[in-house]
Order: C-alpha cells, then structure tokens, then sequence
C-alpha cells in the first residue's frame, strides 16, 4: 500500500470510529414517569434517548421493583426521579440493587426533580403508616406549569454534570421551555378569571398544583388520606354535605380510580364527572407536557362553562 492510500484508509477508519462514536453518544436517560420522560426530551433534545420505568397509565405510587428495572439504570447515564416520595414504594428497592454509583442519589448522575420545589399539603402529622401516599407534601408537581419548570431546571442541571459539552444546547432547550410554559400561563388568565374560585371535589390529591393555578377551590377529596380508598361512610357524608349547596361546579378524578365512586358522587350533586390526563401519553394531546397542561386546561374550561 503506498503512503497516499494508506493516510486515506487510516483516515476512512478513523472518521467511521468517529461517526460510530457520535451514534452511540447519546445520553442513556431513565425516568420513573412519562411526565419526566417528556421533560428529559424537551431540555435534552438531540442528545438523549430517554426511557420512562412506568407507561402512561400507571400510577406511578404503586409500581413494583422489577429486575429489569435494575438493569435499565444501571446502564443509564442519568436517572431522573420524581421525589417527593411518590416513587417510595420501588425506587429505593431498585436503586439499592444497582451496581451504577454513579446514578444513586449524590452521584452525578442522579436528579431528585423536586429539588427546589416548595410542596404543597406538607402535612402536619406524618400518616405514612395508615396509608397516606404524600407523608412529604403533593408530589404531583410536574402538572402546574410553573412548578414544572424547576423539575425541568434539575434535569438541565443533571444533564449539564454528565455531558458539560452540551451545556449551550440544554441552557437554550430550558429557557425555551420556560418561555412556552409562561405563555400557557398567560394564556390561562383570561380564559379561567371568570370562573376564579369555582368548587370542585377530587378525588385523589393527583391534580391539586393545576387545579389551584386555574383559579379553583378544591372544597374535599374522595379519598380521606391520599392512597387511602374512600369508605361508603365517607362517600354518603360528602353527597349529603354537598348535595343541596349548589356551589360545586365539578367531581374531578384520575382514570385509574375507581370511576363508579366517581359517577355516583357526581350523579348524586349534580355536575359532570370530569377524568383529566394524569400523565403524558395517557390521552389525546397529551405527548409532552404542554399539551398535557392544554389538554386538561381545555376539559375543566368546558366543563365549567357547562
Ligand atoms: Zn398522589
């Protein structure tokens, strides 16, 4: 081989190492939700391929640990967990098992979302052992737009500490972010200030930092604890305290609920029964989190004209 061929075969080898590199370089993401899922996409752009642990219509509270699990974020340069407790009953099961220091929590590869967030409903007294879901406050944060945009502002940071190259490209996907949440916002003001103060009864504390960035009140919750299963004791108080008021507007629940408690409160004061999108790609429109916010945004305003 003369020297001429032999620079251009070294060169062929060396710029296909170098293709073969940038293929493979994405960022291995895990999520525990589809809400942060989508959000990892948003700031992370071109640079990751994300996988969420849970589908879309799992509640994130009550997955299992699984083997796979333990696998996929060993082999994940970031893990991105929603905090707040919500993951309390598999993550720390998957994370003891992981081999990956890197992505246990203090590594660099690990992102509590909630870092920052103020919760809301922190409770008084800690219930975790009758079965209270939120022992540290409303884990559901990544539904309100606003708080939203501090979950995505940890992601940006994580991603920052494992791929700094890419610091410019995240910096601009957040900010982007930001701006587009902060026009839904705006958006919002006109279209919900005439309902402002609107009631609603809930069912699980699931929608809370969105119904409450609407403008409404939340006057009661089927569950008496969150996680805790309303008793037909609890369900006859709530009709008969709100049956002749007049004042609620909505009974407002997540689809894996059972919806016959639901339909029946409802039913018996009178207003729709409304199932909102719990979790990006749960329903039609919801493939990030701006649509998520429209899409449930869109349901209550029409069934508040109602
Ligand atoms: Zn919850």
């Amino acid at each position: 081989m003369n020297m001429r061929r032999y620079l251009f075969a070294t060169l062929a080898i060396l710029m296909g190492a170098t293709f073969a590199q940038e293929a493979s370089a994405r960022l291995r993401v895990t999520t525990t939700t589809t809400d942060l899922a989508a959000l990892a996409r948003t700031v992370g752009g071109e640079h990751v391929d994300v996988y969420s642990l849970s589908r879309p219509l799992q509640d994130a509270h009550y997955l299992d640990a699984t083997p796979g699990m333990v696998v996929r974020i060993s082999r994940s340069d970031l893990f991105i967990e929603n905090g707040l407790e919500l993951e309390m009953g598999w993550v720390p099961e998957v994370i003891r098992d992981t081999r990956n220091r890197r992505v246990r929590p203090g590594g660099p590869g690990h992102v509590d979302a909630s870092a920052g967030i103020q919760a809301i409903q922190v409770p008084d007294r800690i219930m975790r052992d009758m079965g209270d879901v939120h022992p540290s406050g409303n884990p559901h944060y990544t539904l309100e737009p606003v708080v939203s945009q501090q979950a995505a502002r940890n992601i940006a940071d994580g991603l920052i500490r494992v791929a700094p190259q890419h610091a410019d490209d995240f910096r601009a996907n957040l900010q982007a972010y930001i701006d587009r949440s902060d026009e839904v916002v705006a958006a919002w003001q006109t279209k919900f200030e005439p309902h402002a103060g609107a009631q609603v009864i809930i069912y699980h504390k699931h929608f809370d930092y969105m119904l409450k960035k609407l403008g409404l009140d939340i006057v009661a919750a089927m569950e008496p604890l969150p996680g805790l299963a309303p008793s037909a004791r609890h369900i006859a108080g709530l009709i008969a305290q709100y049956r002749d008021a007049d004042t609620i507007r909505a009974v407002i629940m997540e689809p894996w609920h059972d919806q016959r408690v639901g339909r029946q409160v409802a039913d018996a004061i009178g207003v729709p029964l409304l199932i909102l999108c719990p979790t990006v790609g749960s329903c039609e429109g919801a493939d990030d989190l701006i649509g998520l916010f429209e899409t449930n945004a869109a349901k209550v305003l029409e069934a508040l004209k109602k």
